[in-house]
């Protein structure tokens, strides 16, 4: 058997009930992969040694007593700083919120706590997860465990790196354009971004609430399912997660995937800047999607992703300026005081947050200003409701989508920090599933130059079993 810290959720769950490793020896074996690695990786702002081991005993006990356990009682996980854990700093990646400690639990967090999951520590993130390399975090950016000279991307970066290394058995994320999907790609892990509605977003920290979806990133596909099961439902503190009933995950994926129709954007591989080997890597995988479903793939038309991208670049900022209004220096976070209330109000958001941060901000309140509204934000809603369009339209005809998760593998780190445009592509191929609110999944399914591509599978909203079901099955196939 691998090392304990190398399990997945799945041979972890079955050791644990077969008492062949207890819960505080998987815990303690992650805690020491993080002591040996994670001084170069940093894929970790916060760790809870005592706190985990505690959790982990209390786990013990109750296999001991032979009490009926969720899946997840026992296995230890990381989550994003940016999720609320009650009396555990959550700093978001920020020097303003550098010293917070939540007075309350995130939904995700807490079904996990009621499942008896161990909380190891809190995950490192491009600030208020605005970003696509965790080079914007306040505090210091992530190395990629494939290749330490590059990012693990972002704004994820943190949960993908840990993951991958052993740090953790799973981790959760937060996607909004990208960030669990593309950080997974570049890491060689599994990252799911639900249906916009299927998680809660209940004490996560919002960055733009109308994207922002509760995300997880994992070893497998079939450990993918049984984090979704757990964290998923409604949620009477998030008006936006949805009534509609979960489906049994992991049994849907073992179901067969032949005859499944499989559509191809056409405008996803004619885009500018995407690596010829990347695509060599996904037209391959391609191929035996199509002898997995013994189907070929139907040409499809989406809009250009590059409209997305010009769409989510408006929404985004004006829902972040709006958001980010909060951070005011007085409420809570970093205060620095000023002369009168303005001055205050200057001081901590001037000192407190990052160029990144800020640049959002202005570019947001702009587009939402007398004047621009109309012509900036009112226009890119209106495309944004043309982008779900496609998609409607899309599913009429196919039941999943392929594409790629990004354009390139990981790049190095200090490659793009400079320049914030040449940053935001990097999200060309993961930000229209997000403005449309389908689920989508990055799967591993090659390399290039060494480096990890994943495939992105995107399915219709709610859907996930298919999704994961297609996911499985390819995942498999690479055996
Ligand atoms: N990289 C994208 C951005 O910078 C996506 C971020 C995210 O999904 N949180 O906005």
């Amino acid at each position: 058997m691998s090392s304990l810290h190398q399990l997945t959720i799945e041979q972890a769950s079955a050791g644990l009930a077969k008492k062949e490793f207890s819960s505080v020896e998987l815990t303690q074996a992650c805690l020491d992969q993080i002591a040996s690695s994670d001084h170069r990786l940093r894929a970790f702002i916060n760790v809870f040694p005592e706190h985990a081991l505690a959790q982990a005993e209390k786990a013990d006990l109750a296999f001991r007593r032979g009490e009926a356990l969720s899946v997840l009682a026992g296995i230890p996980y990381a989550a994003k700083d940016n999720f609320c854990t009650e009396g555990f700093a959550t700093t978001a990646g920020s020097k303003i919120l550098e010293k917070y400690l939540p007075p309350f639990e995130s939904t995700t967090t807490q079904r996990l706590k009621d499942a008896g999951a161990v909380l190891l520590g809190k995950t490192n993130l491009d600030e208020f997860a605005m970003g696509g390399s965790t080079e914007n975090s306040a505090f210091y950016p992530t190395k990629n465990p494939r290749d330490e000279t590059r990012v693990p991307g972002g704004s994820s970066g943190g949960s993908a790196a840990a993951v991958a290394s052993g740090e953790v058995i799973y981790a959760l994320g937060t996607d909004t354009g990208g960030s669990v999907r593309q950080p997974a790609s570049f890491c060689g892990v599994v990252g799911l971004k639900p249906t916009y509605g299927r998680t809660s977003r209940y004490g996560v920290m919002a960055m733009a609430s109308s994207l922002d979806t509760i995300s997880h990133l994992t070893k497998t596909v079939a450990d993918s399912a049984l984090v979704l099961q757990s964290i998923a439902g409604r949620d009477p503190h998030d008006s936006t997660s949805s009534n509609l009933a979960l489906d049994n995950y992991s049994e849907e994926i073992k179901k067969p995937v032949k005859g499944l129709k499989i559509g191809l954007p056409q405008e996803y591989f004619t885009a500018e800047g995407i690596d010829p080997q990347v695509k060599e890597v996904i037209f391959s995988a391609l191929k035996k999607v199509e002898e997995l479903t013994g189907t070929s793939a139907i040409p499809i038309n989406l809009s250009a992703p590059d409209y997305a991208l010009a769409c989510y670049y408006l929404i985004m900022p004006s829902e972040v300026s709006s958001n980010l209004a909060r951070y005011d220096g007085i409420k809570y976070g970093l205060s620095v005081s000023g002369s009168d209330l303005f001055d205050t109000y200057q001081k901590s958001r001037g000192q407190g947050l990052g160029a990144e941060v800020k640049r959002r901000i202005i570019l947001g309140t702009y587009a939402l200003s007398h004047g621009y509204y109309d012509a900036y934000y009112q226009k890119a809603c209106a495309v944004r409701s043309l982008i779900k369009k496609d998609f409607e339209g899309a599913f009429k005809t196919v039941d999943l989508i392929l594409s790629p998760v990004a354009s390139t593998t990981a790049f190095k780190i200090g490659e793009k920090s400079e320049d914030p445009l040449q940053m935001y592509l990097a999200d060309l191929f993961t930000i229209p599933m997000s403005l449309a609110g389908v689920p989508a999944i990055s799967v591993p399914c090659g390399v290039s130059a060494g480096l990890p591509v994943g495939l992105q599978i995107i399915g219709q909203w709610f859907d996930e079993k298919t999704v994961l079901r297609l996911a499985h099955h390819f995942e498999q196939s690479r055996k």
